[in-house]
């Protein structure tokens, strides 16, 4: 996983922002590190050479604990040439776009008919050089976005399906920011839901009040929507965080007030608090 609660911080940290602490304070903080979600020990793991980057384990996680699929095995996809000892995975990160629904075991039928799995990599053969990256879904990057502050405003790189590469400071766009970023250019947005409703064939997940755009989703993938984010019913929402890839789009005629367009459900993510 990529944070875990530092407790002489007073905070959670990120791992690669931990990797690179003074050696002195590295070593006395890592014997104080816990899951952010269930608060058990765990285990900072620095960098390896194949490529993965610095990250914390579960020691282990306690039953359910959502962070626990995160364990040891987040992986970089870099070769193992010598360029990457030089390059640090924690700073390219690209964004793994996967339909989110709960857990596979309740059931999803295949007759939802979504790719699971459209991340993997995005640096195939005749790329020349071979590149170290992070690949993390939206709801990790969601996650880390609400717990590490300074992850936001960082320099790191965000990278979406090769269209679109950018610092996070300016790839992810918290809901009240979005009015400054130009239509129609793909962003990270982010914030909480403000209200969920339902209104003429259409669900809306409103960022803000009267005049903030809102993200229209059709009605039909309501049972979607709340299976990403882990609920039974929309009102759940008010209130949660979310984090979707989209776009921002002006008032029309036909659209009354501004309006985000996202493409489909593999590019949000929803983190209900508990
Ligand atoms: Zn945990």
């Amino acid at each position: 996983m990529d944070i875990a609660y530092c407790e002489p911080a007073g905070r959670a940290i990120y791992a690669v922002d931990f990797a690179d602490l003074p050696a002195v304070e590295r070593e006395t903080w890592r014997h104080h590190l816990s899951c952010t979600e269930c608060g058990n020990p765990a285990v900072f793991r620095k960098q390896s050479r194949d490529g993965r980057a610095a990250c914390f384990v579960g020691k282990p996680h306690v039953d359910g604990c959502g962070l626990a699929s995160e364990g040891g095995t987040t992986h970089g996809d870099g070769g193992t040439e010598e360029h990457d000892e030089l390059f640090n995975p924690g700073d390219h990160i690209v964004i793994d776009l996967r339909l989110d629904l709960d857990d596979a075991s309740k059931g999803l039928g295949p007759q939802s008919g979504q790719p699971h799995h459209r991340g993997g990599k995005s640096f195939g053969a005749g790329d020349g050089m071979r590149r170290a990256l992070m690949h993390r879904t939206l709801r990790t990057l969601l996650r880390t976005l609400l717990r590490v502050p300074e992850f936001a405003a960082s320099a790191r790189l965000i990278e979406l399906e090769r269209k679109v590469t950018l610092p996070a400071s300016q790839f992810f766009v918290e809901f009240g920011n979005a009015r400054a970023v130009p239509t129609d250019q793909l962003r990270g947005f982010w914030g909480k839901i403000a209200s969920a409703r339902m209104k003429a064939g259409t669900i809306w997940l409103n960022t803000g009040g009267r005049g903030s755009p809102g993200l229209p989703i059709d009605a039909a993938e309501l049972d979607n929507v709340l299976r990403i984010a882990r609920v039974d019913e929309l009102s759940s929402l008010e209130g949660a965080h979310m984090l979707f890839v989209g776009r921002r789009k002006e008032a029309t005629s036909l659209a009354k007030t501004p309006y985000f367009q996202m493409d489909d459900l593999t590019r949000i993510a929803i983190l209900v608090a508990k």
